[in-house]
């Protein structure tokens, strides 16, 4: 009887070599511009306490409310982290972090889990890089993250690429702009779209964000919070701008975009791709002053931005941005016999010593198998060795690209792998 076939959960993907040496590379990217801006790892644990996302995130989000995977265990319940934000801001607490002393500049790469309807660019697991710069609330600290974020994308050398920027005030302000909008749209509540009619009393901002047809045609003259911020989230606001000019990072002003997640205040950005298709987000982060304290810790400004490794992939591919080289071996040793692979299981601990890479056969197969395979595998050289090439001293060291052999003895073969 024919077994059953397992497969990956629907929304999850294995990531196999030949994409794998691209995720390096852009992982390498990240930790070099990390270094270069500053920023240390942090790296916590898939799993957090449901009640922190639930908290932290907010209740009333989408992520929250629908798309957590959790499970409980005994007393506990846990939740896969949807995103990173939250377990920072935990980590930041309970390792009390603060006392480090000056603002902690911290990044992060990983996996996330959302239980959503997957699509391209869109699954269930995704992954994440990110940075958040806890305690500061300069406006200098928006953009130091802003830059981060640009940084990254431009070493890669994606085009076409967009950042809006918006600030959403301060609760204050916020709750000012709220009524307005529930003013705004009152009258017209009847003819939003359901969504956005349960968003009505819970989070009228989140009406700003549907993309229905109906709300459509009522957002186009809704109020705007740019016309609702105290005068203390106006001059952030401006001095953000004003940074982001003299730095010369184009960005577009939307004051529609309010983001998903419950815990941003002030400074909302995203930046956007038009070679993504309907998913366009390619990240976005902003200020989050009160997060830290919702999660238990002192009152502690923060911004940070997280962006989705996928979407980027998706972005270079549609422009045909090369992801770094493949992963050819240097070198391949093809043996003929058990003395020569004896030798050859040492001689390529040399080889690999001085950081050059090299593989062989691990199954006995003919010279001409061996040859085959090198070739398969794109081996720059081959070293080829039997009974006669061990009892001269004397080994053939073929350029596979050019098909040109020497005989070298095996100091001299190194010599030339070292300078090639
Ligand atoms: P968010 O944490 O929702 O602000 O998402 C930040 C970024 O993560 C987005 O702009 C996407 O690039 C990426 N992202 C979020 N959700 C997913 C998902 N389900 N699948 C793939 N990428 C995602």
């Amino acid at each position: 009887m024919a077994q059953n076939r397992f497969q990956t959960h629907h929304g999850m993907k294995d990531i196999l070599p030949g994409e794998s040496e691209k995720w390096r590379y852009v992982e390498d990217i990240i930790k070099k511009t990390a270094r270069e801006f500053h920023f240390s790892e942090i790296r916590t644990p898939v799993l957090e306490q449901t009640e922190l996302i639930a908290r932290g995130v907010g209740q009333l989000t989408d992520i929250v409310s629908k798309e957590m995977f959790t499970f409980e265990r005994g007393e506990d319940n846990y939740v896969l982290r949807p995103e990173c934000t939250a377990p920072v801001a935990r980590a930041f607490v309970e390792h009390h972090l603060d006392q480090r002393g000056g603002v902690q500049k911290l990044f992060y790469i990983g996996p996330m889990f959302r239980a959503e309807r997957p699509q391209k660019g869109r699954q269930r697991q995704f992954h994440q890089f990110g940075a958040e710069l806890i305690g500061s609330s300069d406006p200098i600290a928006d953009v130091e993250i802003i830059r981060f974020m640009m940084r990254i994308y431009e070493k890669i050398g994606l085009k076409n690429i967009t950042l809006q920027l918006n600030s959403v005030g301060n609760p204050e302000s916020r709750n000012n702009y709220r009524e307005a909008l529930q003013n705004y749209f009152r009258p017209h509540l009847n003819e939003l779209s359901e969504v956005s009619q349960a968003r009505f009393e819970t989070n009228p901002m989140r009406i700003l964000d549907s993309k229905e047809d109906e709300d459509q045609k009522w957002v186009a003259d809704a109020p705007l919070i740019t016309d609702y911020l105290s005068e203390e989230c106006q001059s952030h606001y401006a001095e953000v701008k004003r940074l982001l000019n003299e730095l010369g990072i184009p960005y577009t002003e939307n004051p529609l975009l309010v983001r998903g997640l419950d815990y941003y205040t002030r400074t909302a950005f995203e930046l956007t791709s038009t070679d993504l298709g309907s998913q366009d987000a390619l990240g976005g982060g902003g200020r989050y002053d009160l997060l830290i304290e919702e999660v238990g810790g002192k009152p502690t400004p923060a911004v940070g931005f997280a962006s989705g490794i996928e979407r980027l992939m998706i972005a270079c591919e549609s422009l045909d941005i090369p992801l770094g080289e493949n992963d050819f071996p240097d070198v391949y040793i093809i043996t003929r016999g058990d003395k020569a692979r004896n030798w050859a299981v040492k001689a390529i601990d040399q080889i690999r010593n001085t950081g050059i890479s090299a593989t062989m056969d691990y199954s006995g197969r003919s010279i001409k198998a061996q040859m085959k395979d090198a070739n398969r595998q794109e081996a720059t050289y081959a070293v080829i060795v039997g009974d006669s090439e061990l009892e001269t001293g004397l080994f053939t060291f073929r350029n596979m690209k050019e098909s040109e052999e020497e005989l070298l003895p095996f100091e001299k073969i190194l010599q030339k792998l070292i300078h090639a």
